[in-house]
């Protein structure tokens, strides 16, 4: 009979589980979204500071490499400045130049009349000449400062050639250190370039030399040099202690720690939504079970009643016609019986109480008993029953109630799962470590897909002869429970329309001692 309560059990049933996922898991994600946005946004910020910091740095460097450079000419030409204020000749100023060329290369002077072939760059209100070689001898660029004469006048401009590349790897750590961090425009002085890596590329992308080692953070900058350093360029990257690497690094760790989370929600959700439906679902077949059970205890006891009222009060015509009654008390309370001890034996199984008794058994003898305590049932259902057993079998080690029971529940499921073709039959043979105990029937037979099932509590197939057919959906179950505990198992081969075989397959016991073969 079909449960009244299904569906609407089913319906409140998807309503709590979309309530679950809803009320815990969603805002859990947004909650998570919302912390993953916020996160990356004041990351953004710090980071699109930090690229502002180092893109202004970049284009600072060449100033304060020009700076650096006019400082070291004017140191090196003070003795060439004094020698033409006082009126030296070429060949003078070149000897004062020459005095001080550390640093530089090859001196160099260059007449007021040919000043017009360098360029020019203002540091800091002081002109810096620079120039390539027109003669194109010399690969360095020439630096210089003007050199003024007695009268005041610009008579030219003395300086050196001189390598840049030296230069840049000679003074990068003093530039960076000092230079830099006196501008005006540099806040936090020395702190400002603390966590700064500054590195120095050659045209050929060859690092000349660097300050410090770049960290994780992605906001460096780059920017080319120009004037006497034409040619160089200069990329400034926080280094892994900057603010900005720091948060690079917090932000990746605050997303691994989301996405932890997330997953934990997200698997705790799955879990929870997975228990409460299976709780819905036990609720569920358990009221369907009461139901079951109760259509089932009650159509015997009113039949049984009927009966016995029929023959107290006389109302049979013949003895014929009360021996019928009789019968249907008895078959009856079989029926009643059965199902009486399978809810026993299952609460006993389910609370782990049943032991079995096993011992030395003859499969024969047990098939006859239960088609001697089915008898009357087959013949008033109209059956033809046939058992197929050898006359020698192999005996088997069981519990003899036990396996008649399971016995007597693949009858009732063959006698119940019948249409027309009513007919029976029960063979037993050997097979290979195994007794197999078939029950066939010629039945609706069971859909390829239900068949895995058919074998768990509560289950009833929910198609064909089920809603008309009483059952509590425990016999399989317990007779797959009852045979795993003698090591065997059960096997089912069933073709819808056509019948269904159930096998009940025991090991033979080789020394009294154990299985033969586990199962
Ligand atoms: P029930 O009390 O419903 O018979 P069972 O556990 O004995 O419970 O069987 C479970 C389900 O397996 C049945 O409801 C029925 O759908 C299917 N079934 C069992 N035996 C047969 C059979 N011989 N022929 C067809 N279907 C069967």
């Amino acid at each position: 009979m079909a449960n009244p309560f299904l569906p609407s059990l089913s319906m409140t049933r998807q309503h709590k589980l979309a309530l679950l996922v809803g009320a815990v898991a969603l805002p859990a994600i947004a909650l998570a979204a919302v912390a993953v946005l916020l996160t990356l946004s004041v990351a953004r910020g710090v980071q699109a500071d930090s690229a502002r910091y180092d893109a202004y740095l970049s284009a600072m460097v060449t100033d304060a490499f020009e700076q650096e450079l006019v400082t070291q000419l004017r140191d090196a030409i003070l003795p060439a400045e004094n020698v033409a204020r006082d009126g030296a000749t070429v060949p003078e100023i070149l000897r004062a130049l020459a005095l001080r060329s550390r640093q530089f290369e090859a001196p160099h002077y260059v007449d007021v009349d040919d000043m017009t072939g360098l360029s020019v760059v203002m540091v800091e209100s002081q002109m810096l000449l620079y120039g390539d070689d027109p003669t194109g001898v010399r690969e360095h660029p020439f630096a210089a400062v003007v050199l003024r004469g007695p009268t005041g006048d610009v008579i030219g401009a003395g300086g050196w050639w001189f390598n840049p590349r030296a230069f840049v790897a000679t003074n990068l750590a003093n530039v960076v250190r000092n230079r830099l961090t006196a501008s005006p425009r540099m806040y936090g002085g020395l702190e400002s370039t603390r966590y700064l890596c500054v590195q120095v590329f050659d045209a050929q992308g060859h690092e000349v030399v660097r300050v410090h080692d770049p960290g994780t953070a992605r906001t460096g900058r780059e920017a080319e040099m120009t004037g006497p350093f034409e040619g160089f360029r200069v990329r400034v990257t926080p280094t892994n202690e900057a603010p900005a690497s720091v948060v690079a690094r917090f932000v990746s760790v605050q997303m691994v720690l989301i996405g932890v989370l997330v997953l934990i929600i997200l698997g705790a959700t799955v879990i929870g939504v997975r228990y409460v439906a299976q709780q819905m679902e036990l609720v569920r077949v358990k009221s369907s079970f009461v139901s079951n059970v109760t259509h089932e205890l009650k159509t015997p006891i009113a039949v049984i009643k009927l009966a016995v009222e029929t023959i107290e009060m006389g109302r049979f015509r013949s003895d014929a016609e009360r021996d019928k009654y009789l019968r249907t008390i008895q078959r009856e309370s079989d029926r009643l019986a059965q199902l009486v001890n399978n809810i026993l034996d299952f609460s006993r199984l389910e609370s782990g109480q049943q032991a079995l008794r096993l011992t030395e058994v003859d499969a024969a003898d047990v098939v006859a008993t239960a088609l001697e305590t089915f008898r009357l049932r087959l013949e008033d259902g109209g059956f033809q029953w046939h058992a197929d057993v050898p006359e020698r079998l192999p005996h088997i080690k069981a519990d003899p109630v036990a396996l008649q029971h399971c016995l007597l529940n693949l009858l009732d499921n063959a006698v119940k799962y019948s249409k027309e073709r009513k007919e029976i039959r029960v063979i037993v043979r050997p097979r290979e470590s195994w007794l197999s105990i078939a029950v066939s029937d010629r039945g609706i037979g069971i859909a390829a897909e239900d068949q895995p099932r058919i074998f768990e509590k509560f289950v009833r197939v929910e198609t064909g002869l089920v809603h008309t057919v009483k059952g509590a959906g425990l016999g399989l179950s317990l007779v797959d429970q009852i045979i795993r505990a003698h090591h065997g198992r059960v096997e089912v081969a069933s073709t819808p329309g056509e019948g269904s075989i159930f096998t009940l397959l025991l090991p033979l016991w080789a020394d009294g001692h154990g299985p033969a073969r586990d199962a």
